[in-house]
């Protein structure tokens, strides 16, 4: 449980994602949980897909009929709470943040991991990105099993 492990629950996490149709096309995940005086998801995203209101203490709530799955949240968020998903076929592509060196690389198979930091599976690298407004946050793309739509959360390490 998410006051007691830092881990949400199952009903916690699908909370946070559209339905899958919706997940056709590439979606924010915006898995902010807590009340916090923060907003660089919302200032952000240039289609105000994400709305806190005026009390900035208020969670985020994402419009998917706004959202792009463009990504730029998705680095802007200095909590890492942001990701992007679209189902494609029986794999699900994510769009991550990542702050740790060696960078991936395209092409490259790593491990996918869960919100308890477990192996769970493959992840293949499709794209990095990491311009200057990202501000050392780079922006990973990948693909991993549909099975992990919501269990996927991170990479590690090369295989
Ligand atoms: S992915 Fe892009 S369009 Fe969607 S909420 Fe984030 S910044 Fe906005
Ligand atoms: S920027 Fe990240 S941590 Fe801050 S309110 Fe938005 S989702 Fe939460």
């Amino acid at each position: 449980m998410l006051n007691k492990d830092g881990i949400p629950t199952q009903e916690q996490i699908r909370s946070c994602f559209p339905g899958e149709s919706a997940l056709l096309k590439p979606k924010a995940i915006v898995e902010c949980y807590e009340e916090i005086p923060c907003n660089p998801c919302s200032t952000s995203c240039p289609f105000h897909a994400i709305t806190i209101g005026e009390n900035i203490n208020h969670r985020p709530t994402v419009d998917f009929s706004l959202c792009t799955g463009c990504g730029i949240c998705v680095f802007s968020c200095p909590g890492l709470a942001i990701s992007v998903a679209q189902i494609v076929g029986d794999q699900v592509r994510f769009k991550i943040s990542y702050e740790m060196l060696p960078l991936p690389a395209a092409e490259e198979i790593w491990t996918a991991v869960n919100r308890a930091g477990e192996i769970i599976g493959e992840a293949k690298i499709e794209k990095v990105t990491l311009g200057k407004a990202q501000d050392k946050t780079a922006l990973v793309q990948v693909l991993t099993n549909k099975k992990h739509l919501y269990d996927f959360i991170a990479i590690r390490g090369r295989i």
